[in-house]
């Protein structure tokens, strides 16, 4: 069957930020139309339309295009992805970008679900970050979407460096105040190859400390939880019925098709990344060759290790009978003495046959998961 979900990457921005890693070009305008052409010519190797559920737009930033741009580049997915009735067309938006043309470019292609990259509302936090928007665009971008699309997300960074604990509250309060309808939160990390790191590596930034950094997620999950946004995922929280069904196609080990430079598909049990850098992807897709650097199929069993580690990072857990049904491997043969150890020290609890994070799991969740993809039956010989 034709996966029901498709990724498209968008891979400019204005400037690139000091923490980000993701496969973009800053401040390379001039490359958008050739970009364009290139996403025209992928997509039409689909050979014929092929209908979805979920359509994700992410980058770099999407609406980084100017509005005619945007609206071709919709126009063009659209023909080869069309949206089923009741579809999730989600993109993700700089707060600076937000104006009405933009607006009326998503409306007018039934964007569904818009995922603000606001970060923080600290007018200082947000220059560290090297973000380029004020903590008033983010509200004034909150107010533009509100009856445009059904669904507002925030996207917030903690453990910013010089991040204190009242910031990051603020932080939070601010964001519960525009309502939205989802937030997305993670703790900032140093990626090998940005700046952040070459920073760290020189003693011009400091990273918060692991303490901190527990407080403040401690601190999101009470007070976004007591706002009414259930926590769904490690790091994502949102009211009834909005959650990202896009990336619950991921997390729940569904196929997906993908397009653009860095984008990664995953189609008939096969995975396939294109070139990550974005001046390759259009030199190879522009001259009629494929994008594709990597394709890789993964063992039954990787898959299911990967399956098990996507679904415990959602809160509901992972059920015995359903995984064994759909994966085709039981929990204790996959991975039964790291699961009994997890469970022996609290970070893990099961009832009923379902295995879920506890709340004290949820602040090492990064830390329980390397071990579930070794192969326990070796660790336990070995
Ligand atoms: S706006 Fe987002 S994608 Fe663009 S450079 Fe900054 S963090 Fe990266």
């Amino acid at each position: 069957m034709s996966p029901r979900a498709a990724y498209v990457h968008v891979p400019f921005c204005r400037h690139r930020c000091g923490y980000c890693n993701f496969t973009l070009l800053a401040g390379r305008d001039d490359l958008i139309d050739d970009f364009l052409r290139a996403i025209e010519q992928e997509l039409s190797w689909l050979g014929q339309p092929r209908p979805v559920d979920t359509l994700f737009f992410g980058g770099g930033t999407p609406t980084h295009l100017s509005p005619g741009q945007l609206d071709r580049l919709l126009v063009s997915v659209l023909r080869w992805f069309p949206l089923s009735e009741g579809g999730e067309f989600s993109i993700e938006a700089n707060p600076s970008d937000v104006r009405p043309a933009i607006v009326d470019v998503l409306s007018r292609h039934g964007v569904t679900r818009v995922s603000l990259g606001a970060q923080s509302f600290d007018p200082a936090m947000l220059a560290i970050l090297e973000r380029d928007h004020s903590p008033e665009e983010i509200h004034r971008a909150v107010e533009q979407l509100r009856g445009a699309v059904d669904v507002i997300g925030l996207d917030l960074i903690f453990a910013v460096p010089d991040e204190t604990l009242d910031i990051w509250q603020s932080d939070l309060q601010t964001a519960i105040d525009l309502r939205p309808d989802h937030v997305s939160t993670y703790g900032l990390t140093f990626e090998k190859g940005t700046t952040y790191w070459s920073r760290l590596k020189r003693g011009e930034l400091r990273q918060a400390g692991e303490e901190l950094e527990r407080a403040m997620y401690a601190e999101a999950i009470d007070r976004l939880t007591a706002a009414g946004l259930e926590h769904y995922e490690v790091s994502n929280f949102a009211a009834p019925g909005r959650r990202c069904r896009h990336n619950e196609v991921y997390w729940t080990g569904g196929e997906y098709f993908a397009v653009g430079p860095g984008a990664a598909s995953h189609t008939g049990g096969v995975r396939r990344t294109n070139h990550r850098s974005t001046l390759t992807y259009l030199k190879r897709v522009l001259a009629g060759d494929s994008p594709v650097a990597e394709t890789e199929q993964l063992p039954p069993e990787d898959k299911a290790r990967e399956r098990l580690v996507f679904a415990l990072r959602r809160l509901e857990g992972v059920d015995r009978r359903q995984f064994a049904e759909q994966t085709g491997f039981e929990l204790d043969e996959l991975a039964g003495p790291a699961l009994a150890d997890f469970v022996k020290h609290g970070m893990l609890e099961e009832h009923d046959g379902r295995i879920r994070l506890t709340r004290a799991g949820l602040f090492v969740s990064d830390g329980l998961w390397p071990s579930l993809l070794a192969d326990q039956r070796y660790t336990a010989r070995g």
